[in-house]
């Protein structure tokens, strides 16, 4: 199924899982089972991360193939840093053939440690360079995606040259985005607006984390730029060494967050799961959502 499809007939508001392919054999059983408990929510796709430089490209093939076999919609993200353009199209010309209709076209950060993105000496250098070569080469024939930033890319000068950057990546042919992740919802229904106002009319569905580890949260928004609001910051503090407290004020705020995306009429909600059921179930069950309902 093309997401672009999905997103046209949908009847109420779409759920999807993100997933990343994992490195051993247990992480690979720990997440056919968070899949399956997921899957119990009738997500409209479930996505798949492609690692860093190109770093999990035969483990994001090999997902794609198995959430096709798990009777569920792939969407496989697919970037271009630290690799060739032939590089890029062989990898593109798998996940197709492997029957994905739904891609996910991304730049990727620079390296660990890097703050300034070099591109491939014969790679992309932005992502709406592989929307334009995903269109170019197989037309209407898959849906594509592409990120957006309600805060502002991290690298952007400003809002509004990021925003133009991504009208031009709308314009090189998406059919729908998925927002970074936010924790202010504000920052979502500003950016929204912005992008209305400029002419990007794309489905441009919310990115949501339930928060589960505060370590992890501070490493991962230090990267992405997203911010934390105060309020919620200081209770995360307060009880950073207490992982069962951490877990309800996340999913609380998640919830939250959710409730109130669907009340303004949203597409559609991204759940970043980090491979783990838990926080992204109890969103879901504190929403009204029953699996398998
Ligand atoms: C939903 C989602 C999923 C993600 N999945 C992955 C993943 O699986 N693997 C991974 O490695 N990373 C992933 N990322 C992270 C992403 O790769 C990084 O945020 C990366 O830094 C930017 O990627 P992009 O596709 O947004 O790049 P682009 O759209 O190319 O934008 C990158 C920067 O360039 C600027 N820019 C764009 N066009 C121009 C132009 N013509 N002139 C000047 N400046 C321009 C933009 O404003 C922005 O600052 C994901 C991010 C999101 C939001």
């Amino acid at each position: 199924m093309k997401i672009r499809d999905l997103l046209k007939n949908r009847q109420g508001p779409l759920f999807s899982f993100e997933f990343f392919p994992p490195k051993t054999a247990e992480g690979e059983e720990a997440l056919f089972r968070t899949m399956a408990e997921l899957k119990a929510f009738r997500p409209a796709f479930v996505s798949i991360t492609y690692g860093a430089m190109g770093s999990t490209r035969e483990r994001s093939v090999a997902w794609a193939r198995r959430i096709l076999a798990l009777g569920l919609t792939p969407l496989a993200h697919l970037t271009v840093a630290g690799q060739s353009r032939e590089e890029v199209e062989e990898v593109l010309g798998r996940f197709v053939e492997s029957g994905v209709e739904n891609l996910l076209a991304l730049r990727g950060d620079p390296p660990q440690g890097e703050r300034v993105f070099r591109p491939h000496p014969e790679g992309f250098r932005y992502a709406a360079e592989l929307v334009a070569l995903i269109r170019a080469r197989y037309g209407e024939g898959v849906s594509v995606g592409g990120a957006a930033y309600p805060e502002g890319h991290p690298e952007s000068e400003s809002l509004q040259a990021d925003l133009q950057h991504f009208k031009a990546k709308v314009e090189a042919g998406l059919d729908f985005a998925i927002t970074q992740l936010f924790f202010n919802n504000a920052h979502y229904f500003g950016f929204l607006e912005r992008a209305r106002r400029m002419g990007i009319h794309i489905p441009i569905l919310p990115g949501i984390m339930p928060i589960t580890n505060y370590a992890q949260l501070r490493r991962f928004t230090e990267v992405c730029g997203a911010s934390i609001p105060g309020p919620l910051l200081s209770q995360l503090e307060r009880h950073q060494d207490d992982p069962k407290a951490i877990l309800e004020i996340g999913v609380d705020h998640a919830t939250r967050q959710v409730a109130e995306l669907l009340e303004a009429g949203v597409e559609g909600v991204h759940f970043y799961t980090l491979n783990k059921s838990p926080a992204t179930r109890m969103v879901l069950e504190r929403l009204g959502f029953r699996p398998g309902a």
